[in-house]
């Protein structure tokens, strides 16, 4: 018998979204080849004008129209995306992961909104507050990301939306997403998750409560750090008008951007897996350095977040942090100079491991996390025992100039 497409595990699913035999061929030979090929085109053509009148009328996912809609390249990873988020009525692409989180944004709030933010959430989503929200008449209020009862203990009458993040941007901190969502649509808030950690692989974000998945493409969809770009997906209550708000900005993205994601996105279970396994013994060795203070990583037992983690995670991925047992922040950056494997840049889900300081308690509002210098570490695909040894020379360098 024949299983439902849904029962399959992720490795195999991913090897088959959005390859509709009609993006992957032609007339009469439907399927012709594996990929959706790279459809580049702003004017799509009608065959009369009677056609073109009734064009835009047709409104409606995954038909020609005009290049802003995209075409079966962009339809193929919408598509797929969809297919991964168990819940999902639709996905829209933007140029970037912060142009999703604003897309989100944008679509649910109004002047005289109250938005409620964790506390650990990405700092450009923080800028967003006060640059683009705060002038439109949107107040932003801070929760701590460990409250439990974030919701409860700060909603008001015109709270509309939470932004969640979980785990969050450089300490990690795993929500209860459940009970906060659940907290959330009880008193009519809408609940957009930031869910670039995880993505749908390790965190099904619908069917734990959010109403709004955003995700960074950017970071493990692409893989490659080759490419910026950004989704939204929302169940059938949000999409049509998450949808909406995206054609009026004018949000598009590039086919050859998305042949790209589509291709990051085949081996994207298998790269996970291993970015994850090497995090973890990673994050292990780490523990056990007295050189270090706190580590940042919700897949090892003990650690912040663990148990929410084990509770409501598929999967986990190579992002993780650690601060040092001391305040020396020159010795920080004598650490990261010395590092030999680790490029030092920002961004992180690509297949070579990066390192970038990191000081959370400097941005923070509502929470009062470790004070002490640290570390942001993007595990990639390399040899976990190179990584620790380069990781240990370069401690050498932290405790002696
Ligand atoms: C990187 C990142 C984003 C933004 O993605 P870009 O594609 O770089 O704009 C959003 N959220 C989180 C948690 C991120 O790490």
């Amino acid at each position: 018998m024949a299983q439902d497409s849904e029962d399959r595990k992720a490795a195999t699913r991913v090897t088959h979204l959005g390859r509709k035999p009609e993006w992957t061929g032609v007339e009469g030979h439907p399927s012709a080849v594996v990929s959706p090929p790279v459809w580049r085109a702003s004017t799509h053509l009608y065959p009369d004008t009677k056609a073109l009148k009734e064009g835009p009328k047709h409104n409606a996912d995954g038909h020609f129209y005009y290049g802003r809609r995209g075409a079966p390249t962009q339809w193929a990873l919408s598509a797929a995306l969809t297919e991964l988020e168990p819940g999902a009525a639709g996905t829209m692409l933007y140029p970037s992961g912060v142009a999703a989180i604003a897309g989100a944004l944008l679509t649910v709030l109004r002047p005289g909104d109250v938005l409620l933010m964790t506390d650990h959430a990405y700092e450009p989503s923080r800028t967003m507050a006060r640059a683009l929200l705060k002038p439109l008449g949107v107040e932003t209020r801070w929760i701590d990301p460990a409250d439990p009862a974030a919701i409860e203990a700060n909603a008001c009458a015109n709270t509309r939306a939470v932004l969640l993040e979980s785990p969050g941007s450089l300490t990690m901190e795993v929500h209860d997403t459940p009970a906060h969502c659940a907290a959330a649509r009880q008193r009519g808030i809408v609940s957009i998750l930031d869910n670039t950690w995880a993505g749908p692989l390790g965190y099904a974000a619908l069917a734990k409560g959010a109403d709004i998945s955003v995700m960074s493409l950017t970071k493990h969809v692409g893989g490659h750090s080759d490419l910026m770009m950004g989704s939204a997906t929302a169940g059938p209550q949000w999409y049509e008008k998450l949808r909406h708000n995206a054609h009026v900005m004018g949000q598009v993205v590039s086919p050859d951007d998305a042949a790209l994601a589509l291709r990051g996105l085949r081996t994207m279970a298998l790269r996970l897996e291993k970015a994850t396994q090497n995090a973890l013994a990673i994050a292990t060795w780490l523990a056990g350095r007295s050189e270090v203070g706190q580590v940042y990583c919700p897949m090892l037992a003990g650690s912040p977040g663990h148990d929410l983690w084990k509770r409501d995670f598929t999967g986990g991925c190579g992002l993780i942090g650690f601060t040092f047992a001391g305040s020396d922040a020159a010795a920080r950056n004598r650490f990261i100079d010395a590092l030999a494997l680790f490029g030092i840049g920002y961004s992180w889900g690509g297949f070579e491991s990066l390192v970038t300081p990191a000081d959370p308690a400097t941005i923070r509002t509502a929470s009062q996390p470790d004070p002490r210098p640290g570390i942001r570490l993007s595990i990639g695909l390399e040899d976990a025992g190179d990584l620790i040894a380069d990781l240990e020379q370069a401690l050498g360098a932290w405790s002696a100039p």
